[in-house]
């Protein structure tokens, strides 16, 4: 009824259909048939059969014996299976090759409180015939084999009055049953379980005790073993070494139709799973005793098994040595993949999402925290490696092992992926954030009139910013995995924030400095002003000099000039320095701000000096300067012009006087050492760590820059040669014009 189809794994088939119904396997399944070719239905029929999820909780019966001796009849009735049984009328052989199916009676009770195991899968296997032999001990043979290699327990089905006969049908079975095994010892131990050889006595009379026929049956095997031909190493073993044995004897079913099905009942009752009794020794003869003993188990997940047979079917068919520890590995191997695979469908459902949503964000160039991404993945960690584990630590070990090695690592794989793409988005975010926050909070300190910390301003937003990351480190890891550290991570997030730190440091050392200058420039114009303004009175100021104060003169202007610009200067300079201190600038940056302070309020004051000397306001301070000398005397009281005054004298006098002024003042020179003022040395070489920005906005001062190839002296000068005599020229008419008017007041005065 079959056709050799690829087998798979997931409940494909080939010769039952596509939709296989409790009525297509009505009778079981035929595992092998008479051509000896291995049925692919076989998953679809453990599954339909709800026995493919069992993992261990299911067990495997094999039954052994000639043709006709009952044994699908017991089986039937023992399992409530539907084997084919011969009718009573044409006798012929029924079952062909390996018959499986499900014991049907797992939910009757077979004796009050006591069920049989769950999932018990019985084999019904093709009987042997004394009179049809040759071709058929092939056969034999390979289904020995097959049962042996999948079986938990062994019944050998077997007349009453074959007991004894040493040369029947039944005892060639055992022999080859016992050749195999040990064939199956040599290649591992450890892979072949013991077996349960089960007799079952038919048509017991009860004339010999079982006892008796349990004790020739014994002799019999240990002949049969000592007859085989041991493989070397195994000379010494004994029967015992491999087998357990049960004995059960049952009336005749046609004769004693009520009496076979009570002790058939009986027998069912022994189905179930038990302990060995240590004491027992290996025979098992109580005749309520369990006999589904967990040391009889092969150990192959229930959802393995029909590759498993599979695999070892086709070996043993093709006649090669069977090598069960090699079975049980590629079964292991490929189950373990599969497992995998189906495990990872949960994790993909949860975390392909995530993955994708993250690399859509980081294309677009707007890398995004994912929420609650800890939690998310590290259900979806656990979920996966705990089903992995459930389902395929059931197979070879050093397998599972491997594979579970596999599938951990291509998990943390993708989740640390995922992790770092979280780690990089809360970085770029929180850098962002962190810079956007503090000039926020400068802002609002500037509004508030000024007065702010910028220090405290970054320590705070970086404290914040740094336990905000951490969190998301730390919420969206899981703790045990080779990827959960994010100390690195949280170490270059603190230096990128100490790097944004420097930055708007500098912009906050720019914005001092444009208060420092401005307050410079405005604090120049006023006292440079008023230094100024004192040549406008002849005497070099209006007014007694303060007390303390050294009387001014014309002559020491520029002393004076250059003493409040580097007082003013000085006290900005301290002032730039204990505010760039108190947000932590560093040295080289205090340096650099003072220097370009010095340079820029040397501009400052070129240009109020500039602003000062300009035609009109010069011109005004010279008349002044001129008319105080002339019209006051000594005292400061207003000269009333007589006749007899020396007018021409005081004029000449007074002009001259003035007319000293404009070399003055077309130099910034100091009387004190007749040379400009030390401006170089005052403004100081540029500091070590400058850099291009920070010469951008300078404008180029002579004698200090020297690539300018302008002097300090052409720096110092104040009014050109041009300017100097045509200052002179106007001045002098200025000049002879008051003159006239006071010769004309004298006059008038007289004739007054
Ligand atoms: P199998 O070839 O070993 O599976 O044997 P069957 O179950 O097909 O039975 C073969 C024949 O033996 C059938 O005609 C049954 O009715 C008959 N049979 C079944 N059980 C017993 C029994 O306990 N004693 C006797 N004498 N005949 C039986
Ligand atoms: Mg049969």
């Amino acid at each position: 009824p079959t056709a050799p189809t690829v087998l798979t794994m997931n409940g494909h088939f080939g010769a039952v259909g596509d939709n296989p119904t409790k009525e297509s396997f009505e009778h079981g399944i035929q595992v092998i048939d008479e051509d000896k070719v291995f049925n692919p239905a076989l998953p679809s029929y453990l599954q339909l059969e709800q026995v493919t999820r069992s993992g261990f909780n299911y067990h495997l019966i094999s039954v052994f014996g000639s043709q006709s001796t009952g044994k699908s009849t017991l089986l039937n009735t023992l399992f409530g299976t539907q084997f084919g049984v011969m009718s009573e009328q044409e006798r012929r052989q029924t079952t062909k090759g390996i018959w499986m199916s499900k014991n049907k009676r797992e939910h009757i009770e077979t004796a009050p409180g006591q069920k049989m195991a769950e999932n018990i899968l019985v084999m019904d296997v093709e009987g042997t015939d004394g009179r049809e032999r040759g071709e058929d001990q092939d056969f034999e043979r390979k289904s020995a084999l097959f049962a042996l290699a999948t079986s938990e327990v062994l019944i050998v089905n077997i007349w009453e009055h074959q007991v004894g006969l040493y040369q029947g049908a039944n005892m060639g079975l055992l022999k080859t049953v016992f050749e195999v095994n040990l064939q199956l010892f040599l290649k591992d131990a450890k892979s072949v379980p013991r077996s349960l050889l089960f007799f079952v006595i038919r048509d017991h009379l009860g004339t010999t005790p079982l006892d008796n026929l349990k004790n020739t049956l014994l002799q019999d095997l240990s002949r049969i073993w000592s007859s085989l031909s041991k493989p070397p190493g195994l000379e010494k073993s004994k029967i015992d070494d491999y087998f357990d044995f049960a004995f059960v004897a049952l009336p005749h079913k046609i004769l004693q139709p009520e009496k076979f099905q009570a002790e058939v009942q009986k027998l069912g009752l022994r189905f179930r799973e038990g302990f060995k009794d240590p004491k027992r020794a290996g025979l098992v003869d109580e005749s309520t005793e369990a006999i589904l003993l967990p040391e009889y188990h092969r150990r192959i997940p229930a959802d393995g098994f029909p590759m498993y047979a599979q695999g070892i079917w086709e070996q043993i068919d093709s006649n090669k040595d069977l090598d069960l520890p090699t079975q049980q590995e590629l079964l292991a191997q490929f189950r373990c993949d599969e497992i995998a695979k189906e495990v990872l469908v949960a994790f993909d459902a949860i975390v392909t999402p995530l993955e994708e949503q993250q690399a859509t964000a980081v294309a677009a160039g707007t890398p995004t925290i994912l929420a609650s991404l800890g939690q998310a993945i590290a259900g979806a960690r656990k979920a996966v490696l705990a089903d992995f584990e459930t389902e395929a630590s059931r197979y070879h070990k050093g397998v599972f092992k491997a594979k579970q090695g596999e599938l951990a690592s291509k998990v943390d794989g993708r989740l640390k992926a995922l992790y770092q793409g979280q780690l990089s988005a809360a970085h770029k975010s929180g850098v962002h954030e962190f810079s956007e926050a503090v000039t926020l909070a400068v802002k609002a300190g500037q509004k508030k009139g000024g007065s702010y910390d910028f220090y405290k301003i970054v320590s705070t937003e970086k404290q914040k910013s740094l336990e905000k990351f951490e969190k998301e480190a730390k919420s969206s890891r899981i703790e045990g995995t080779p990827w959960s550290d994010y100390t690195q991570q949280l170490n270059l997030y603190r230096k990128e924030l100490d790097e944004v730190s420097t930055r708007l440091r500098k912009d906050e050392m720019r914005r001092l400095a444009t208060r420092s200058e401005r307050w410079v420039r405005s604090r120049l114009g006023e006292l440079v002003g008023l230094e100024f303004n004192k040549l406008g009175s002849g005497r070099g100021g209006s007014g007694a000099p303060a007390e303390g104060e050294k009387p001014a003169t014309e002559k020491d202007l520029w002393d004076r000039i250059w003493g409040v610009f580097t007082e003013t200067v000085s006290h900005a300079e301290t002032r730039f320095t204990d505010r760039a201190r108190s947000f932590d600038a560093s040295p080289d940056e205090v340096e650099v701000g003072l220097w370009r302070l010095r340079r820029k309020s040397w501009g400052a004051l070129r240009d109020k000096i500039d602003e000062e000397v300009m035609e009109g306001n010069l011109m005004l301070k010279l008349r002044e300067n001129f008319e105080d000398k002339f019209r006051y005397d000594e005292e400061g009281v207003p000269r009333i012009w007589r006749p007899t005054d020396d007018i021409e004298g005081l004029y000449t006098k007074a002009r001259e006087s003035t007319l000293e002024l404009i070399p003055l003042l077309s130099r910034f020179r100091m009387i004190s050492t007749s040379a400009p003022p030390p401006l170089d040395a005052w403004i100081g070489a540029p500091p070590q760590n400058i850099t291009a920005a920070d010469e951008e906005d300078l404008n180029p001062i002579g004698g200090v820059d020297e690539e300018e190839g302008k002097t300090l002296e052409e720096e110092m000068t104040v009014l050109g040669d041009a300017k100097r005599q045509d200052l002179a020229t106007r001045f002098k008419k200025t000049a002879d014009g008051v003159y006239v008017e006071a010769k004309r007041s004298a006059i008038g005065g007289v004739a007054q």
